[in-house]
């Protein structure tokens, strides 16, 4: 639920990556993977390009646990299947949860959900909230409700297509809540009322943060409520 700012014009050596053996520049993905395409160094570019977090869930990835993802499947849109801005890293290795699922694109599957990773309002800011989803003390990604029916439903789907809410990532985003609001506990009253404003700075800062976009949504929050009590 990252937002993953592309650039306007695809990377200078994108063409290049996806030349097969023979120097033909493939526009079907399953050709390039098949034909000595350097996926490797497209890999390595979004993993970059999003700042080291899975682009659905925002775990760590690695060159080595992670994967490409057409965010319109390359069955419904073969040309899209290398385009530059329909691609994005993913994380890879994956554990199911109680109800016998996975979480991102291999949950995801073929099915198609509203790109918001690519929606600029679904960026957190100073005084900005994110435009879809609220942070719960649980760890869980709730669907901001005041919206009309069909977007309710859309962002909605998001959440429950890519399985946002698996345990093991509801248990990670909860016990990072846990870590803040321990510290924040024992505060004094003053340093109470810039905790939250300090913390939502860091996590804008430092753009590699596992689960960023929860942590600021949760902090902006938590700073509103402060806010309105003094
Ligand atoms: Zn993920």
């Amino acid at each position: 639920m990252q937002y993953i700012q592309k650039q306007e014009i695809q990377p200078d050596n994108w063409d290049d990556w996806f030349k097969t053996a023979n120097g033909v520049r493939t526009f079907d993905y399953l050709k390039a993977q098949n034909n000595g395409s350097d996926l490797k160094s497209v890999r390595e570019y979004l993993i970059k390009e999003q700042y080291y977090l899975c682009a659905y869930c925002q775990s760590k990835i690695t060159i080595d646990n992670s994967s490409i993802e057409h965010v319109i499947p390359k069955s419904l849109n073969l040309e899209l299947s290398t385009n530059y801005h329909n691609l994005v890293a993913v994380c890879k290795n994956q554990i199911k949860d109680e109800n016998g699922r996975l979480h991102c694109d291999k949950e995801k599957g073929s099915l198609p959900i509203v790109p918001y990773i690519f929606y600029s309002n679904s960026d957190v800011n100073i005084g900005v909230n994110n435009n879809y989803f609220r942070a719960s003390n649980d760890g869980s990604i709730i669907t901001k409700d005041n919206k009309n029916e069909i977007e309710y439903f859309q962002i909605k789907s998001f959440v429950d297509i890519l399985n946002l809410n698996h345990t093991t990532l509801k248990n990670k985003r909860k016990s990072a809540i846990f870590t803040l609001t321990s510290v924040y506990k024992k505060l004094s009253e003053h340093q109470k009322n810039v905790f939250w404003i300090t913390k939502l700075n860091t996590f804008l800062a430092n753009k590699s943060n596992p689960y960023r976009q929860f942590l600021l949504i949760y902090c902006q929050s938590k700073r509103r409520n402060k806010l309105k009590q003094q």
